[in-house]
């Protein structure tokens, strides 16, 4: 069957290549897409008020003869041009001031001109008043019909008048009213759970009924808007489960023993794995049997011990003949990384290669001749590792450290390394704690693991509030624990993105405690500093050479000098309360009581006051992300900006979380064998081609 709205809006009466363009600004190619541009509110013009009876504050519609039109000028200057005009009927007198017009609308506007007007009241001076009404001309005689309905207010663009958008939303409402849409969703359960057809639902959005509606549509209560909450959060959920099934159809590697080899790693470990990351380097065995590439992404806590799950992960793999591949998001943390798995893994006899974007000419060649011959057989590397030069012989593992710094396409790349066809496991790590809601529906795709336990003897890493003016007795502070022995992160922040400026606000932040405290031995590291330069300060800071550390938020992943017992944030108020709590994590590693100071800017206000108590109230890195999901919003919390928005046109995932379930259920029905086709209708409608939200696999 055809379905007509499917047909580009150009099909609509009054369309042309320029309003089409305009349409396409507001994401309108067709006339489905039309039919959700849902109003941002409604307003009242059923009834005609007496001009003597409006109220200050009030969007009203008015009637009235005009008694007097003149333009005249605002202090400053010629151009500054304003119409006045006051209208009135039997009960009284309203002026409307047009500071822009066109010698047409002042046309319409002479004296002795009836018109129908809808505008906001101001009262200015005891007289009532309304800044640019829209207006009609009217004959009093027979005044047009007033609509039955509440009028829609659609989101517009420049140039694209609210009633030229609404006439042809009106033309468009015909149609569906006589047409009507093919319902997506199956009717007995929409009778089931008592919400309305597609057709309805979207004639009441556009046409609410009555008052009661539109209090129900702006609390986002209406069964309509529920129907199509739950409608669309139920065709990503069922994007991801194809998805998923589609991947676990397609070959992987052959993965068996390794335990010798993790026993051996084990055995050269000055401490005892947690049961934390036992369990879960249980669930990647368990993965690996299933001979289906696995899928997995684990969460844990800043210094929850991720790397040497990862560690001995990798080894049953290298022990079946494959390599693995180890992606962090920056050259800081993959060096770290390498260091780390050539600690544990050359005892072993296992070959491990450091590829970054620094390796040039000769070296690159060289460490790129070990990947392709096999030689090496784990790879640690930066973005430099989906280059095409990079060719691996059998890559069965690809992990990836810090998820969501890494892009779609960059995790693609890699997983087209793998030899035959196969497709290689994949495990992704992160610190940032998903709320529950969020990882059931967002990584639907993904198994999930989380290492819910640090490694025994870690304190809780004290956390204040420091006035900016109490700065001087910090640096006092500073300098007495130098004193002792300790060392100390200095974290410097800012607003903007630009890494630049961030980078030389380091820099004379540097320059400025190198001043203030001229005893205390006191590096740099930044974004912007040479890859040798950055290894070489981080690398002195862990000798103990050097007592203190100003460092951008580059340190936020990652870097591991147990000693550090101290870390002072700058403008704490400009970062996200995840990413306070993953900069914190950076102390506290060590046996010492470890502090962190938030150094806040001048005058915070309230609202920042609180979002920092919860940092220096809570320790826990899910109760920070479920507080910091409810004032920033899912996409901030997970870093895929996809999330937001951009993904979803209806649905909210921090605002309709408690819908979930329903759409969980919907999707598991849709899923039924006899469901293919109204499925495939309802990913094509709703997903698309549109990013994907959850960028994984
Ligand atoms: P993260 O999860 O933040 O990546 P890391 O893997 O960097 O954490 O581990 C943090 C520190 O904890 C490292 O110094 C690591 O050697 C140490 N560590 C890891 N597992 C244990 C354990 N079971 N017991 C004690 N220390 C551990
Ligand atoms: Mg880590």
């Amino acid at each position: 069957m055809d379905d007509w709205s499917r047909e580009a809006v150009s099909t609509l009466k009054g369309v042309g290549p320029r309003l089409q363009e305009k349409l396409a600004r507001l994401g309108i190619r067709d006339k489905q897409q039309m039919l959700f541009h849902l109003p941002l509110r409604y307003e009242d013009r059923t009834r005609i008020t007496p001009i003597g009876a409006l109220q200050p504050g009030q969007t009203a519609q008015f009637e009235g003869e005009v008694l007097q039109a003149a333009v005249s000028f605002r202090r400053g200057g010629r151009s500054r041009r304003v119409l006045l005009v006051k209208v009135g009927d039997d009960s009284g007198i309203l002026t409307l001031r047009f500071f822009h017009f066109s010698a047409a609308q002042q046309k319409l506007m002479e004296k002795g001109a009836w018109l129908r007007g809808f505008g906001e009241v101001r009262m200015i001076a005891g007289a009532a008043e309304m800044a640019h009404p829209e207006i009609q001309p009217i004959d009093p005689t027979h005044p047009p019909p007033l609509p039955q309905a509440l009028t829609p207010v659609y989101p517009t663009t420049d140039g694209l008048h609210q009633q030229g958008l609404r006439r042809l939303m009106r033309q468009l409402l015909d149609e569906l009213a006589d047409k009507g849409l093919q319902e997506t969703l199956p009717e007995d359960w929409l009778v089931e759970q008592g919400l309305p057809a597609v057709s309805d639902a979207l004639l009441r959005l556009h046409n609410p009924r009555d008052a009661a509606d539109v209090r129900r549509i702006q609390a986002v209560r209406h069964p309509a808007q529920r129907r199509f909450i739950v409608e669309e959060l139920a065709a990503h959920r069922i994007t991801l489960l194809q998805r998923r099934a589609e991947l676990a159809a397609l070959p992987a590697p052959r993965v068996e023993g390794g335990q010798a080899l993790q026993q051996a790693l084990q055995a050269g470990l000055p401490f005892r794995l947690t049961g934390a990351q036992q369990r879960v380097i249980d669930a990647l065995m368990g993965d690996f049997a299933r001979g289906r590439p696995m899928l997995r992404l684990v969460q844990g806590d800043v210094g929850s011990g991720k790397t040497l799950v990862a560690a001995m992960a990798a080894l049953p793999v290298i022990d079946s003949g494959y390599q693995v591949a180890l992606m962090a998001p920056t050259e800081i943390l993959a060096e770290q990384h390498a260091r780390n798995f050539a600690e544990w893994y050359t005892p072993l006899g296992i070959e491990v290669v450091l590829l970054t974007g620094s390796d040039k000419g000769r070296r690159r060649a060289q460490k790129e001749g070990l990947i392709e011959s096999g030689q090496a057989r784990m790879v640690i590397g930066t973005h430099a590792l989906f280059q095409q030069s990079v060719a691996f012989s059998a890559l069965g593992l690809v992990i990836i450290d810090e998820q969501h710094r890494f892009g779609v396409a960059q995790r693609q790349a890699l997983r087209d390394k793998a030899p035959d066809g196969l497709v290689p496991h994949q495990l992704v790590m992160t610190a940032t704690p998903i709320p529950r809601t969020l990882a059931m529906s967002v990584y639907a795709d993904l198994d999930y693991a989380q290492i819910d336990e640090l490694p025994p003897g870690r304190s809780p890493v004290v956390t204040s509030l420091i006035a900016a003016a109490q700065r001087p007795a910090l640096l006092e502070r500073v300098r007495a624990a130098c004193d002792n022995g300790k060392q100390i992160y200095w974290v410097c922040t800012l607003i903007e993105e630009s890494e630049a400026l961030q980078c030389e606000a380091a820099e004379s932040t540097h320059q400025q405690l190198c001043h203030e405290l001229p005893e205390v031995k006191i590096g740099l590291v930044h974004g912007r500093m040479k890859p040798a330069q950055k290894e070489a300060v981080v690398q002195a800071f862990k000798n103990g050479e050097l007592q203190l550390l100003v460092a951008t938020t580059v340190i936020e992943v990652g870097v591991d000098v147990p000693n550090a017992s101290i870390m002072i944030i700058e403008n704490p108020e400009r970062l996200g309360l995840s990413q306070i709590h993953q900069l914190r994590g950076r102390v506290g590693r060590g046996s010492e009581q470890s502090y962190c100071l938030l150094l806040l800017g001048q005058q915070p206000s309230r609202q920042v006051m609180e979002r920092l108590e919860i940092i220096r109230d809570h320790q826990d890195g899910f109760v920070i992300a479920e507080k910091d999901l409810e004032l920033r919003g899912a996409g901030e919390v997970l870093g895929t900006r996809q999330t937001g928005e951009a993904g979803f046109r209806i649905a909210d995932l921090l605002r309709d979380r408690a819908l979930f379930p329903l759409a969980e259920s919907l999707a598991e029905r849709l899923m039924q064998p006899d469901q293919v086709q109204r499925r495939q209708r309802l990913v094509a409608n709703w997903v698309g081609d549109r990013a994907r939200f959850s960028d994984i696999a």
